[in-house]
């Protein structure tokens, strides 16, 4: 394992029974407290994508603004947000997708992509890979193109990245913290 793999699992905090009984949640807020950890994920993250052409990144709420955010600065790519419906104050595109209960509703601002724009989709986990794959339909809704996905944590055994590639066959996907 690298040494980064190493430092972030050992940041995280596992919570039992979080949100609801039977989920382990990954809980990422201690790596935030690491400025230097930090600095050394977003330069994994840059140097990942370092070939690929992209011309922003689209951050999944809300822990996906965190890093996204600062990847697509330091990267000097615009940044764009997919937030759950309702929070997005102007003219927006929506989605529903199914949840292994129930369905949600995300949202993105009409305007938001450049049409013909080439996205990375970023979000701090992937589990089944659900979330990830709206959001890049959503995208490709408003005409963009997705290159990439990228997570903090890939909780693998959930085989979202199986979903991920099926979906998007040309997408390269990173995780830097395999569960
Ligand atoms: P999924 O759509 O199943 O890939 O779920 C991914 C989304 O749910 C991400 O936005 C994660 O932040 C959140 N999530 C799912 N499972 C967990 C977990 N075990 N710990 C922390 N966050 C999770």
């Amino acid at each position: 394992m690298l040494q980064l793999e190493t430092d972030i699992k050992a940041a995280i905090r596992d919570i039992p029974d979080f949100p609801i009984p039977g989920i382990l949640f990954k809980d990422v807020t201690p790596v935030f407290k690491d400025p230097e950890l930090c600095t050394r994920i977003l330069e994994a993250f840059a140097i990942h994508y370092q070939t690929v052409e992209i011309d922003a990144i689209v951050g999944i709420e809300s822990r996906g603004f965190l890093f996204g955010l600062a990847l697509a600065t330091r990267m000097r790519k615009p940044f764009v947000l997919i937030r759950k419906a309702g929070k997005l104050p102007a003219k927006t595109i929506k989605l529903n997708y199914a949840l292994e209960y129930g369905e949600a509703t995300i949202e993105i601002h009409d305007d938001a992509i450049e049409k013909g724009w080439k996205v990375l989709v970023h979000d701090d986990l992937l589990a089944t890979g659900g979330t990830a794959h709206a959001s890049a339909r959503l995208c490709e809704q408003v005409g963009a193109e997705v290159l990439g996905f990228s997570f903090l944590v890939d909780l693998s055994f959930l085989n979202g990245k199986a979903v991920l590639s099926k979906g998007f066959p040309s997408a390269k996907i990173i995780g830097l913290a395999t569960y």
